[in-house]
C-alpha cells in the first residue's frame, strides 16, 4: 500500500510509545481497488488524551473527543486518529447509546458498516481483514459486517451509505443486506434531513449516479423519501445528461414531478403563460418544497427552481433578445441554458439542440463584448437620474429600464453623455412629487 510519510510517522510514534496503530477504512479499501488519494484514517488503542499528549509538538484538533477522534496536522496533511471503539446499543436507530473505547482492533472493525470498510492495514503486519472485505470487493459484493438486519436496524443511515457505496464501486447488494433495507425503510424517518441530503448529494455527484438512482428505486428507499415524486416519472436519460452537480441532478429529478398543470405530450416551444409554463413553475415550486424539507441551502433551492421554471419561452433568436434573456434570468442564465441543452439531448431533439447552441453563441458574444444586459451595465446610475431632477421612487428604475431598452436596441450609445442626453424631461414627472 502506498502510504503518505505523515501516516507512517504517526503510526511509528504511537507504536514507539507502546500503543498499537493501524490504517483503517476508506484508505485501505481504495488502495485495494487501485485508487489513490483517499484520506488516511488511523485507529489506535491510545485514548484521546494520550493521542493529544503524544502529538503536543504539532497542532491537534479535537473534532470529537467524546467519540475518540483527534485530528493531527502533519507536514503533508491532516490525519484523523481515532481510538478503537466498540459501540453498544442503538435504541434510537441513529446514535450508539454509548461509545466504549476498546483495547482490541477486532472490536473496532466489528462496529464498522461494510466488510470493505472494515479492513485495517499495517506497514509490517499487512492486511487485517477479519470479515473478508477483500474477497467481497473482488466478487463485487457489498456486505454488512455481521448480521445485516441487525446492522441496518442499529443505524438507518447505513441504508443510504449502502446505496452510495454500491453505486460508486459498482457492487451488488448482498441479498440479506437488500432484504434488511427493505425491512427497515420506515426507519429513514429517524435520520436528520441534513444527513439524508448529504448522502443523496454525494450520490448525485459521485461515480455512477444513475446506478445510485436505480438502487434507490429498487430498494424502496426512493418511494419512502419522495412519495410525491413517482419513480416512473423520473427521466433517467435527463438525469444522466445533466452535469455531475447536485443542483442539476435535482432539477433533472424535478422534471418528473406530476403537477395539476401537466401538459399533454412534449412540445419544444410554448406560448408564454401556456400550460407548459405553468406546469414548469409548479414543478419548480414543488421541488423547492422538497429541497427545503431536506434543509438544503437557499442558494441550492434558487438554482434548482430557476432551471425548472425557465421563465422565457420561446428562446432568444437574436443577439438583442439574448441580451434581454440574460437580464431576465441572471445570475442563472448559464445553468438554464445548460439544463435546456441536457433536456434537448435527453429527448434526442436535434432542432432544439441547434436552437440552444445558437443561444450559447449569443451568450459568448455578450460576455466577450461586455454587452449590456441589466441596468447595472448602463454607464449612468440612479444617482445620475436623480441629479437630473427626476423624483425619487419607482420612476427612477423605470427610466433606467427604458434607457437599457434604448441601448440594447442601439438607439442610444452606452456612454454617460449620450444617456444623460436621452433622459426624459423632469417636468414630465412633477405630479409624482406631490
Ligand atoms: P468516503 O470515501 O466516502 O469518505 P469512507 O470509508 O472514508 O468513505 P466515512 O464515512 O468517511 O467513509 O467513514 C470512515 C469509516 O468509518 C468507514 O470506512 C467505516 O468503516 C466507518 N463508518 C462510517 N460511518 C459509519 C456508520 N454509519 N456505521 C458504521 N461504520 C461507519
Ligand atoms: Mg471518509
Amino acid at each position: 500500500m502506498n502510504v503518505p510519510p505523515g501516516a507512517l510517522a504517526i503510526l511509528h510514534r504511537l507504536e514507539e510509545a507502546g500503543y498499537q496503530a493501524w490504517i483503517v477504512g476508506g484508505a485501505v479499501r481504495d488502495a485495494l481497488l487501485g485508487l489513490s488519494g483517499h484520506d488516511v484514517d488511523i485507529t489506535t488503542n491510545a485514548r484521546p488524551d494520550a493521542i493529544q499528549a503524544l502529538f503536543s509538538d504539532v497542532t491537534t484538533l479535537d473534532v470529537g473527543k467524546a467519540f475518540g477522534t483527534i485530528r493531527v496536522v502533519w507536514d503533508d496533511g491532516v490525519y484523523e486518529v481515532t481510538t478503537y471503539r466498540a459501540e453498544q446499543g442503538y435504541r434510537d436507530g441513529r446514535h450508539p447509546d454509548a461509545v466504549c473505547f476498546s483495547e482490541r482492533i477486532e472490536e473496532d472493525l466489528m462496529r464498522r458498516d461494510f466488510t470493505m470498510n472494515a479492513m485495517a492495514w499495517h506497514p509490517s503486519r499487512g492486511l487485517l481483514d477479519v470479515y473478508h472485505g477483500r474477497d467481497d470487493l473482488a466478487r463485487g459484493i457489498l456486505r454488512a459486517v455481521g448480521d445485516a438486519e441487525e446492522r441496518i436496524g442499529e443505524d438507518a443511515l447505513r441504508m443510504l451509505r449502502a446505496v452510495r457505496f454500491a453505486a460508486r464501486f459498482s457492487l451488488q447488494l448482498e441479498p440479506s443486506l437488500r432484504e434488511a433495507i427493505h425491512t427497515h425503510l420506515s426507519r429513514l424517518s429517524l435520520i436528520s434531513a441534513e444527513r439524508i441530503a448529504d448522502e443523496l448529494e454525494r450520490m448525485w455527484e459521485g461515480a455512477h449516479a444513475e446506478r445510485a438512482l436505480s438502487l434507490l428505486m429498487e430498494t424502496g428507499l426512493w418511494a419512502t423519501l419522495f412519495p410525491t415524486l413517482p419513480a416512473e416519472g423520473v427521466s433517467v436519460a435527463l438525469f444522466c445528461a445533466v452535469p455531475r452537480d447536485a443542483a442539476f441532478r435535482w432539477a433533472a429529478l424535478g422534471r418528473g414531478l406530476v403537477t395539476q398543470e401537466t401538459p399533454e405530450g412534449a412540445a419544444t416551444l410554448w406560448p408564454v403563460e401556456g400550460p407548459n409554463v405553468r406546469h414548469r413553475k409548479a414543478q419548480a415550486r414543488e421541488m423547492r418544497r422538497l429541497l427545503k424539507q431536506l434543509k438544503l441551502p437557499t442558494k441550492r433551492l434558487d438554482r434548482v427552481s430557476a432551471m425548472l421554471s425557465q421563465p422565457q419561452e420561446p428562446l432568444p433568436q437574436t443577439l438583442k433578445e439574448a441580451q434581454r434573456f440574460v437580464g431576465a434570468t441572471s445570475p442563472d442564465t448559464e445553468d438554464i441554458v445548460t439544463f435546456l441543452d441536457a433536456e434537448a439531448r435527453a429527448r434526442d431533439d436535434a432542432a432544439a439542440e441547434r436552437e440552444i447552441a445558437l443561444v450559447s453563441a449569443f451568450l459568448a458574444i455578450i460576455k466577450r463584448d461586455h454587452l449590456p444586459t441589466t441596468v447595472g451595465d448602463l454607464a449612468i446610475s440612479g444617482a445620475d437620474v436623480l441629479a437630473h431632477g427626476i423624483p425619487q421612487g419607482r420612476v427612477v428604475g423605470q427610466v433606467l429600464s427604458s434607457l437599457l431598452e434604448d441601448v440594447i436596441d442601439e438607439r442610444v450609445l452606452n456612454t454617460p453623455e449620450a444617456l444623460k442626453k436621452a433622459l426624459p424631461d423632469p417636468t414630465l414627472f412633477q405630479h409624482h412629487k406631490a
